[in-house]
């Protein structure tokens, strides 16, 4: 079993061609959507009395969500940024916690035995406390992004020393450890407990370090892009689904992975939210799997 804990969040995303205001976003909502692709995936947060019915009907068609709490008084975690031209660069306006400041850790008695535990971007500490709830994972792969890095910066690192495997995008890297190469942040990371890192590096692809081995692929080229907003998400949520899906996380393995995330990261950005990662198939991964073999091979 897979569960997934992170934000459910109500995103407002402006780019220079376009604003959605407070469309289905959130750590743990692209992640699990990508996950679920490979296996059945458990998600587990907090929404506040705000959430769209039609969102909540979107969820509960695709996931477990018995450890989705619906708060009565607060109001969903909201999430406010701008792109520029390049629909690279993300500026952060505003981050209202909401529902998600005074979260209480819970989780339902049947997931206590989660063999596969992925603590979406969220709170440090908050992760730290949902981890404690379960038995025993085998694996468990965490995230993280600047506003916790500046906020909690020594909980980001006590939480990195829990898990398996750590996924961040570059400049997080970067800023964790204030060390402009990527391949040492890679090292850093590592040397603090996980087995595995990856680094995320947008449209110029992943890096992925084990066992002092350095594996870097290019994104998946794709011509549209119109909201990169989830692709580390989505990437994460894959690349865990796989190794859930394969019962292992050997090298050659997490390498697959990589080349799922990076599948998944590609149709999150070609629409607006979860517009398109909420609808294609096993059949649309399938042949982009395809057509990315062909491309690594020359
Ligand atoms: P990314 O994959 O990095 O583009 O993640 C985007 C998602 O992160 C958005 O849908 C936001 O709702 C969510 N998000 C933004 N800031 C935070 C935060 N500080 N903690 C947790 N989730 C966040």
């Amino acid at each position: 079993m897979l569960t997934i804990f992170g934000t459910i969040a109500l995103d407002t995303t402006r780019t220079p061609f376009h604003t959605v205001e407070r469309t289905l976003g959130g750590t743990a909502t692209f992640a699990s959507i990508s996950a679920s692709n490979y296996v059945p995936t458990s998600l587990l947060g907090i929404v506040g009395y705000d959430f769209p019915a039609a969102y909540l009907e979107l969820l509960k068609n695709r996931l477990d969500i018995r450890g989705l709490t619906i708060s009565q008084t607060e109001k969903t975690f909201h999430y406010d940024s701008s792109f520029a031209y390049d629909l690279a660069k993300r500026t952060t306006n505003k981050t209202e916690l909401n529902v998600i400041a005074n979260y209480q850790s819970t989780i339902p008695d049947d997931y206590i035995d989660s063999e596969y535990v992925y603590l979406a971007n969220n709170d440090p500490v908050q992760n730290m406390n949902i981890l404690k709830l379960f038995s025993g994972p085998k694996l468990v792969i965490c995230d993280t992004m600047d506003f916790w890095i500046i906020n909690k910066r020594d909980d980001v690192i006590k939480m990195i020393k829990k898990v398996d495997g750590i996924m961040l995008n570059e400049s997080e890297a970067k800023l964790l450890f204030k060390e402009n190469n990527i391949l040492k942040c890679a090292r850093l990371l590592v040397s603090n407990g996980p087995a595995f890192a990856v680094i995320n590096k947008g449209e110029n692809g992943s890096l992925l370090f084990h066992n002092d081995e350095f594996f870097p692929i290019p994104a998946y080229p794709t011509e549209i892009i119109k909201d990169p907003t989830g692709a580390g998400d989505s990437f994460g949520g894959a690349f865990m689904g796989y190794l859930s899906q394969q019962e292992k996380w050997d090298l050659k393995t997490l390498k697959n992975a990589m080349i799922h995330g990076n599948i998944m990261g590609s149709f999150a950005i070609e629409d607006y939210g979860v517009e398109k990662l909420a609808n294609i198939n096993t059949e649309d991964i399938q042949k982009r799997n395809q057509k990315y073999k062909e491309i690594l091979t020359f």
